[in-house]
């Protein structure tokens, strides 16, 4: 492809699809960067017009249409209200790839998204040798989240407040782990996601602890990668490849019943994505990674659906007032809104208190926070506010990335409002 013309007739292939959009308009009122912009471009009616454009070639600027699809947060709220139903998360990935095969990916993408984490060894490697040295560069901001700045970074990481990279990461806490069954009881495979093998690692001892303490025996593999949206978000299906081959084979040889996950996207993307991509595997691989995404799960879902875990019934007198935000890939991707709010409440010590948009995006998007940083803080200043005007002391999410961005925002303001996943609140209440 290295013609206007060549490009054009790629993105055709998106046509039909791109002109079931009614041009009704309503995806404004949802779209968190519209909200922020209030640009046309910003929307999805108008992403889907310029990708319209180049595919009829009245636009002759891919970097230009590149640049604009790059600003969306891949939130999935127009989609979830677009009244013909239109599948834009679809052609928006799809659209991604086809301009950036033309582009070409920038070389440190393509090193990180090839390399880096398509090789978990190489990647956890380099992640060893960053967290003790982490100290000389980071900055303690005091607040109740536990974050740092990097004023020496800034110019990478702007001035945003994040959880430092844990002193030991997951992986090498536990090594391998591969119990066996309990009087035949369930077993599953546990899949931390990056962010919870390297950050976020008390989140993911508290699913462990509660899996122990149901009885569900646990797989968890050495060497497993990313599960590949921040390649595919970036037009890189070659990347996210890579990362879904080096998960099947840390996982094929594994029995289990389930693979959960604590983060929302991680679960939409094994389960909803991986089938989509799976003729970029080579074709002894395809079935097995069908069966494994098949098995993917929510870890909010698996407690709740299958172990029957069910809300207090009585919270505490003195309980802490706690609200929940909806990620918008557990929401809007997955559907789960109720599992992740029973599994808060059943324990006593805590009361859940809505606040107003729970499902308003938090502004996080995952690379959309480090390419658009301004833009990400404007939207997650209004989940702030809302989280705020609940009066809750904590607020929970399920998805780790949602964390990251709760916890950014809530100490620019000097808040006091503690983050904290679901599943480690409910893990507190067990012995
Ligand atoms: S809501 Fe759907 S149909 Fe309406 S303008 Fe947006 S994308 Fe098009
Ligand atoms: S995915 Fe989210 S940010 Fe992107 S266009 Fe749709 S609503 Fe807007
Ligand atoms: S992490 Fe935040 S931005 Fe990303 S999908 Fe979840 S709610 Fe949306």
């Amino acid at each position: 492809m290295s013609t206007l013309h060549e490009l054009a007739q790629r993105l055709m292939a998106l046509d039909d699809r791109i002109t079931s959009c009614m041009k009704c308009g309503l995806c404004q009122a949802v779209c968190p960067m519209f909200g922020a912009s209030g640009m046309e471009a910003d929307v999805a009616r108008g992403k889907l017009a310029l990708i319209d454009g180049l595919a009829h070639e009245l636009l002759k600027s891919p970097e230009g249409v590149a640049d604009k699809l790059g600003r969306c947060l891949l939130c999935g709220s127009c989609q979830a209200s677009c009244p013909p139903g239109v599948k834009i998360m679809d052609i928006f990935m799809e659209a991604r790839e086809i301009v950036y095969e033309f582009i070409g990916l920038h070389p440190v993408k393509k090193m990180i998204f090839r390399t880096l984490l398509a090789k978990p060894g190489l990647f956890n490697f380099a992640m060893r040798l960053g967290a003790p040295v982490q100290g000389l560069m980071f900055r303690k901001t005091d607040d109740v989240q536990g974050t740092v700045c990097a004023p020496m970074l800034s110019f990478m990481l702007g001035d945003r407040h994040i959880r430092p990279l844990a002193k030991k990461p997951l992986h090498a806490a536990h090594g391998v782990i591969n119990e066996p069954r309990r009087a035949g009881g369930l077993k599953v495979a546990f899949f931390p996601g990056c962010l919870g093998d390297k950050m976020y690692t008390g989140m993911a001892e508290a699913c462990l602890k509660v899996l122990r303490h149901h009885n569900v025996a646990v797989f968890m593999p050495a060497n497993l990668a990313c599960c590949g949206i921040p390649a595919l978000s970036s037009g890189d299906v070659q990347g996210m490849a890579g990362q879904m081959k080096a998960n099947v084979e840390a996982l094929k040889d594994g029995d289990f019943d389930y693979i959960l996950t604590p983060c929302g996207t991680c679960t939409a993307t094994l389960h909803e994505l991986w089938p989509k991509y799976a003729n970029r595997l080579e074709s002894t691989l395809r079935d097995k990674l069908r069966e494994i995404s098949a098995k993917a799960m929510d870890i909010n879902a698996f407690l709740v659906d299958v172990l029957k875990v069910q809300p207090a019934e009585q919270a505490a007198d003195n309980a802490v007032a706690v609200t929940y935000h909806d990620s918008c890939h557990l929401k809007k991707s997955l559907g789960l809104t109720k599992q992740p709010r029973s599994v808060v409440s059943a324990n006593p010590a805590f009361r859940l208190t809505e606040m107003a948009e729970a499902d308003r995006c938090c502004g996080c998007g995952g690379s959309f926070n480090l390419f658009h940083y301004n833009y990400s803080r404007q939207i997650g200043q209004r989940k702030r506010d809302n989280v705020v005007a609940s009066g809750a002391k904590v607020v929970a999410a399920g998805c780790p990335a949602c964390m990251m961005q709760l916890e950014d925002v809530l100490s620019h303001n000097n808040d006091v409002v503690k983050v904290r996943h679901t599943v480690e609140i409910y893990a507190d209440s067990l012995k």
